[in-house]
């Protein structure tokens, strides 16, 4: 229809398999709910999301050399499709009205960990956060502690959100193909936030600076009394970061700060 060169530097790699389109569209019931999409390329996935019948469908898009393909499915649904061309590391998502949205997205690989992390701060605007991430990231937020994925970005995922890998996806399913494995997670909000952000975040900046050492060393600018809160709450400090439970950096948070 028009010619258009896929993008690395945006990490276009557009779903072309139509059964997973339509998988990624039945995962939940969109009838009557708000959908955002982010990244909708060419609108593959938009369209069929559009089929569910959603309230609305608001598309935010940073290449607007894709332009004439979404206006195209727009002037199909005029009602429901809104289009934002903007970056969605920059778009301010307090401006949301909706009390419940479900956000939907095939992200570009090399933003998807940034983008899910600015979500955090907005959990609870969200229904539910249904995202394809390289392999890797998906193992990555949702890694269980102590084993070989577990991380400052599980912990921080995982004190927000439950999250489940719903499957996993081949190379063949994009064009151009990409050279890694994609899965698709689901992030399901927990109801009970009660922390405060920024200490978590920076401690767990502390706790995981230097993965292989042991606590006690990566705390070791932290105060004598401070270190002793801690080793009294029953934590080991002697263990590695990886090694500590999410329930476990929420006390330690809560007594430093
Ligand atoms: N949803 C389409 C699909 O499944 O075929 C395209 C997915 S492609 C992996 C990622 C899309 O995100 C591209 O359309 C790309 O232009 C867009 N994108 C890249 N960086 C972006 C950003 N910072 N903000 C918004 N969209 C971005």
């Amino acid at each position: 229809m028009y010619n258009f060169y896929p993008k690395k530097r945006f990490g276009q790699n557009f779903l072309k398999n139509k059964d997973l389109l339509k998988k990624i569209s039945e995962l939940k019931n969109f009838e009557n709910k708000s959908i955002l999409e982010i990244g909708p390329g060419k609108g593959a996935l938009t369209e069929y999301l559009l089929k569910k019948k959603p309230k609305k469908l608001l598309a935010i898009e940073k290449d607007e050399e894709l332009k004439p393909f979404l206006v195209n499915i727009q002037n199909k649904y005029p009602e429901i499709l809104k289009i934002i061309f903007q970056d969605a590391l920059t778009y301010d998502y307090s401006k949301i009205e909706d009390k419940k949205i479900f956000l939907v997205a095939n992200l570009p690989y090399h933003i998807a960990t940034t983008l899910v992390i600015k979500w955090l701060r907005y959990i609870k605007k969200f229904e539910s956060i249904i995202v394809m991430v390289q392999r890797e990231v998906a193992d990555r937020l949702s890694a269980k502690v102590s084993t070989k994925f577990y991380g400052r970005t599980s912990v921080l995922v995982q004190l927000h959100s439950n999250v489940k890998k719903i499957f996993d996806v081949s190379p063949e399913n994009f064009h151009p193909k990409p050279k890694v494995d994609s899965s698709i997670i689901e992030l399901t909000p927990k109801s009970n936030l009660n922390f405060n952000y920024e200490n978590i975040d920076e401690l767990l900046k502390i706790c995981f600076a230097q993965r292989r050492k042991k606590l006690k060393n990566n705390l070791n600018k932290i105060s004598h009394s401070d270190l002793q809160k801690i080793i009294n709450s029953g934590v080991d400090l002697n263990l590695r970061p990886q090694n500590i439970s999410i329930d476990s950096y929420l006390m330690m948070s809560k007594l430093l700060f």
